[in-house]
């Protein structure tokens, strides 16, 4: 059994034209389906249904994250293994929502709704089985291929830590620990990337960012250019993180909700030994080339 991406976030916003507008023409995600105030969205490589959901809502945030897991059969598992930590965890059938399979529903003591499905409807890639192109022809805005990971806020990082690794298996990565020892910034991965999920402090269920993946540092650079040339505002980037090592730049969605285009960093194995950072390296770890804090970055989050 095992859990093995990041399978979709939902995203409140309080204006689902705008933000729809934006992440389908600057970011250039796909529109999928609109469906009962929510719009359905996908990188273009991504075979699934929807990797991002935007919901109609009063306040931004994140609703809720999903994880893909390889069974139907490890759902029960995953069940058992919350209810023993203290989760109540709610089954949801196939077919109560669009293009999704059964899945799990619970609160992680993280402060945020989580869930694990096996299934999720295939819509491809819109490029053929045989012999295709590199890409299709119709790419707008920044088009990423897939979403890759996202950093959520918590009060208690230290436990975020236990029950990710202890209930959901992720291996951590690379944390940074604070003078006292304790862990303040944690890093988590089940698909051999640097993360999918990584954990932060601040108030329990709140959304840093969430990033999507490019497959070039030149990439990152067009992305720069896309996004000025749209008039959205750089939080920090194109940059380099010493966490991850991967290539980055920051920015918000019309609602204040942080993205972030991703690419680089490193491959990693089961065998993979955690790295630590102190937090006297806190500047360089998060922005190597900067190498200071950047107080929006730390300080912002929806
Ligand atoms: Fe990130």
């Amino acid at each position: 059994m095992a859990i093995f991406r990041l399978g979709h976030v939902e995203v409140r916003t309080p204006d689902l034209e705008l933000c729809a507008a934006y992440y389908t023409e600057v970011l250039g995600l796909r529109e999928v389906a609109r469906e009962d105030g929510k719009v359905y969205l996908k990188g273009w490589d991504e075979q699934d249904h929807h990797s991002v959901v935007l919901a109609a809502s009063n306040r931004y945030g994140i609703d809720h994250v999903a994880f893909k897991t390889e069974e139907v059969d490890d759902l029960e598992v995953y069940e058992r293994d919350l209810e023993r930590y203290g989760c109540t965890v709610e089954r949801i059938p196939a077919g109560t929502r669009l293009a999704m399979g059964e899945a799990i529903r619970f609160d992680s003591p993280t402060g945020h709704t989580m869930e694990i499905y096996a299934k999720k409807q295939k819509v491809g890639n819109g490029l053929p089985l045989f012999n295709p192109p590199p890409m299709p022809m119709d790419l707008v805005g920044i088009a990423p291929p897939r979403i890759d990971h996202c950093l959520l806020t918590t009060e208690n990082v230290p436990d975020a830590a236990r029950f990710m690794s202890e209930v959901l298996g992720f291996r951590l990565t690379e944390q940074m620990v604070s003078n006292e020892g304790h862990q303040l910034i944690v890093f988590f991965e089940r698909s051999r990337q640097p993360h999918d999920v990584a954990f932060t402090r601040g108030a329990n269920g709140g959304l840093h960012h969430f990033a999507f993946w490019l497959d070039s540092w030149a990439e990152v650079g067009r992305a720069a250019d896309t996004l000025r040339l749209n008039g959205i505002d750089i939080d920090i980037g194109p940059t380099r993180h010493g966490i991850t090592r991967g290539h980055t730049i920051y920015f918000f969605d019309p609602v204040g909700n942080r993205n972030e285009v991703f690419t680089g960093g490193y491959k990693t194995d089961t065998d993979w030994e955690t790295i630590t950072w102190t937090e006297d390296q806190l500047g360089k770890a998060l922005f190597y080339y900067e190498n200071r804090v950047v107080d929006s970055f730390v300080s912002i989050y929806t």
